[in-house]
């Protein structure tokens, strides 16, 4: 993971902290991309006016606007945060409520790709705009030299080219280009609100057709398909070279293309063709390809239409077929044999140099873009690390171009691109023999256009685990974790398992790291930089257990974590939690176990135990009925905890947002939301740093439960949703099961409030029954085996 973001950090550093915020913004264009943004604006808690057309003759005159909000709140993946955020979009009309945007800061510009609709629009946006408001086009191929022509000087001084992705919430990329007449200003307060608010790794390109990500990556696909053809590949083999081989996602070339639609293709590629001087190596690459044209005219555009290069042939049973590029027909798709792939191993020079089909295919394309890719430093962007971050974010590469050329060697490449008898970029030589990314004096350094290497450079605010790795070992570390110093008193404890499953390990380590932080440090952080924060126990780990009926270790499992968790919440010292991705099972109750998170926005928290036959025993049931009693603004009594609790843990809900989390009460409301990844630990310190300071451990709560009665009502909601046929049979054992629990068993009763540690082995005791049972076993088979909870 990395961050970038300087645009222009003498106007950063100059302006720092007096900068005009951005408070109001407008989205102007409520299509795909202008929708996208204007909720990931109202994400971020910004109140955002979203305008489109008058469609001819309509009823509504904020039809078209409305329906794009209706849309948003169905979207899959979601497109909003939390029903808040959509409260925040006011859809109206370019007709009536134009004059509305006089109240915005900033203004985007997300309509269609027509160059004569954008101009007449700025001219009207100009008009009723407020001096210095910022507005911006989200193009993805007009050149803003073009854009501004004709318009106000001032208008020139406050526009900009923002480029977003799609879908705007869930890709972080964002390409910002100023033209010669754009203010500093401007373009930083866009920066800034763009990388604070709106969590986007801000890249600052250059103002050239497809600016970085679309320049190179629609010149990569191109190339990956004209050769394929030439060659004579199966897609399925282009695929799994084009794709894992070099961190590149496995969906490889066809793949992706299905994904975003192979009707975008010729748009794309006539829009950079047009817009590329003739010397440009992609209008070699951008031929006409009759087998895509015709699927495109038989409906065949990709996932969204009937498939595309692949499709599945529901006529013959659910089948996955491919398209075989000679013949034009499909044919049920096969496991590609390449010896290339396997002779090569990791080595990306053995693949490249492979003497078959497979290693020409591989040079063809990935040696064609990595030259390109090296050609377009100084062009598309004057900076290695923004050419890597464009890819890395906009096209879901592990390893950008560059870094790529670091692993072949820059000089090994210059003599087979040489070979192959193209022109060898001058940027190849930059490094001079060296690689372009160094690490020095425990700091990342990159080289720079002028052949010297500088840092790379981290904006105020961004603390990364990979950075601070750099500067030492471990102050502990096992198989499965690691704790490290992470300066000003504060330590980090990251998992460092598979998918960071918890297991032993982890809590023994988590036991020590008590100790040490004890002695030796202020605060704990708990973070890491995977995908995920922790997919929860390890299952694996449990079946096998249970497949030798070694139950003592399982029960001591359970009990360890409690103690562990138990330890932690009570310990002397604050300590923060701060997920990002999956949290859930006991990778979210080690979070309700912490004096405070700080969640990255796209966090997603739950208690998914059902799912696998069993309960959350890791003090999930007791916090969360804390936390319902105490937190929820329910009605008085101890049953409207119990049955909101049962509901949210009976079906393994998980919230698809930080936003959610707090809603569903996995966050508590003070828990701090942050909104990019890469300021997540930088955040997360900063909140422990603020608890330090007369810092007092919790008074352990005492649960008032209802018992027996408690327990009978929440089963008969139950028994109703079985006779439904909503609720299986295991399900029935299961939920009855936490229904126990959560009602406080047996003993309880309102007058007898319970102690946590009595909650705690009422979980323990009824974990250790489920997990013995052969329906449980047989959902926690199924889930490793499949990654789906079974329904039996
Ligand atoms: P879209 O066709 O989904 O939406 C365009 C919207 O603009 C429509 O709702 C249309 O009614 C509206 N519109 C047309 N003329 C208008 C006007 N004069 N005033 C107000 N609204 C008007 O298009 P999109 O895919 O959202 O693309 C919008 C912009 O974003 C384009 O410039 C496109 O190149 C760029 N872009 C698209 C993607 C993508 O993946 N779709 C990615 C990055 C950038």
């Amino acid at each position: 993971m990395s961050a970038l973001g300087t645009v222009v950090p003498d106007v950063a550093a100059a302006a720092a902290g007096d900068l005009p915020p951005i408070a109001r913004v407008a989205v102007i264009g409520a299509g795909t991309m202008g929708a996208g943004i204007a909720a990931q604006v109202a994400n971020a808690g910004i109140p955002v006016l979203l305008l489109d057309i008058v469609p001819d003759g309509a009823a509504d005159r904020d039809a078209i606007a409305k329906g794009a909000l209706e849309r948003l709140k169905k979207a899959e993946p979601a497109a909003l945060m939390s029903r808040a955020a959509a409260r925040l979009i006011s859809p109206g009309n370019i007709e009536d409520h134009l004059d509305r945007i006089a109240g915005c800061d900033w203004i985007i510009e997300a309509v269609i790709e027509r160059i004569d609709i954008k101009r007449a629009l700025y001219a009207r946006i100009d008009a009723v705009r407020r001096p210095g408001s910022v507005v911006s086009s989200n193009t993805s191929t007009i050149p803003l030299a073009h854009l501004v022509e004709g318009q106000s000087a001032a208008f020139a001084a406050d526009f900009c080219v923002t480029h977003f992705f799609n879908p705007p919430r869930y890709m972080r990329l964002l390409e910002l280009v100023g033209g010669p007449a754009t203010s500093p200003v401007a373009l930083e307060r866009v920066r800034r609100f763009a990388d604070l608010a709106l969590g986007k790794s801000v890249v600052a390109a250059k103002d050239r057709p497809g600016f970085i990500a679309n320049r190179l990556g629609v010149y990569w696909l191109q190339a990956a398909v004209v050769e394929a053809f030439e060659l004579g590949l199966d897609i399925e083999a282009a695929d799994a070279i084009i794709g894992r081989p070099f961190g590149i996602p496995k969906t490889g070339v066809f793949g992706l293309l299905d994904l975003v639609g192979l009707d975008l293709m010729p748009h794309v590629n006539a829009s950079l063709a047009a817009a590329l001087p003739a010397e440009d190596p992609f209008h070699e690459m951008n031929r006409p390809l009759p087998l895509v044209e015709q699927l495109i005219a038989t409906g065949y555009t990709g996932r969204k239409g009937k498939g595309g290069f692949y499709r599945i042939n529901r006529e013959a049973g659910k089948r996955k077929e491919a398209v075989d590029l000679a013949s034009g027909e499909f044919r049920p798709t096969r496991k590609p044999e390449i010896d290339a792939l396997s002779v090569a191993g990791r080595d990306l020079r053995k693949l490249l140099s492979h003497d078959s089909v497979h290693g020409r295919y591989a040079w063809a394309v990935m040696g064609r873009t990595l030259t390109y890719a090296a050609a377009l430093l100084g062009d598309a962007a004057d900076t290695v690390e923004a050419i890597d971050e464009a890819m890395r974010l906009g096209y879901n590469w592990k390893f950008g171009p560059f870094e790529l050329i670091d692993r072949l060697g820059a000089e090994w490449l210059a003599e087979r691109i040489a070979a192959s008898g193209w022109a060898v970029p001058a940027a190849l030589q930059l490094a001079g023999g060296r690689t372009f990314y160094r690490v020095e004096a425990a700091h990342r350094e990159v080289v720079g256009l002028d052949g010297a290497y500088r840092r790379l450079p981290r904006p105020p605010g961004v603390l990364l685990l990979e950075d601070v790795k750099l500067a030492g070992p471990p102050r502990l570390k096992n198989g499965s974790a690691a704790v490290w110093d992470i300066g000003d008193g504060v330590a980090c404890f990251e998992f460092t398992s598979k998918m960071n499953s918890l297991d032993p390990d982890i809590m023994d380590l988590l036991g020590k790291t008590i100790r040490l932080v004890k002695k030796e440090f202020k605060a704990l952080v708990i973070y890491n930089e995977g995908t995920h924060f922790s997919a929860g126990a390890n299952l694996g780990l449990a079946l096998f257990a249970a497949n030798i009926a070694a139950w003592t270790e399982i029960e001591q499992l359970v009990a360890a974590g409690q103690q562990t968790y138990r330890a932690l919440k009570y310990a002397p010292f604050p300590v923060v939690g701060a997920p990002s991705g999956m949290a859930v099972g006991g990778g979210c109750e080690i979070l309700l176990h912490c004096d405070a998170v700080q969640a990255h926005a796209e966090s997603y928290i739950g208690l998914v135990e059902v799912g696998v036959g069993l309960i959350p025993a890791w003090g999930g049931c007791k916090e969360m009925l804390h936390r319902w009693s105490t937190l929820g603004g329910l009605p008085h009594g101890p049953m409207p905890p119990v049955a909101r609790a049962f509901e949210i843990l009976g079906t393994a809900t998980v919230a698809k947002s930080a936003a959610e989390a707090k809603e569903l009460l996995f966050l508590r409301p003070t828990d701090g939301i942050t909104m990019n990844r890469a300021r997540l630990l930088a955040d997360a310190k900063a909140k422990a740093l603020s608890l330090v300071e007369g810092y007092t451990p919790p008074t352990p709560p005492v649960l008032t439960l209802p018992g027996p009665s408690g327990r009978v009502a929440l089963e008969m909601a139950l028994r109703g949703l079985g006779q439904q046929g909503k609720a299986t049979a295991h399900d029935m054992v299961v939920c009855g099961a936490l229904a126990e629990v959560l009602s406080g068993g047996a003993d309880a009763d309102i007058l007898a409030p319970l102690s946590e540690d009595a909650v705690l082995e009422l979980e323990r005791t009824t974990f250790n029954r489920l997990v013995r049972h052969p329906g449980t076993l047989d959902r926690i088979e199924a889930m490793l085996l499949t990654g789906k909870p079974l329904r039996n």
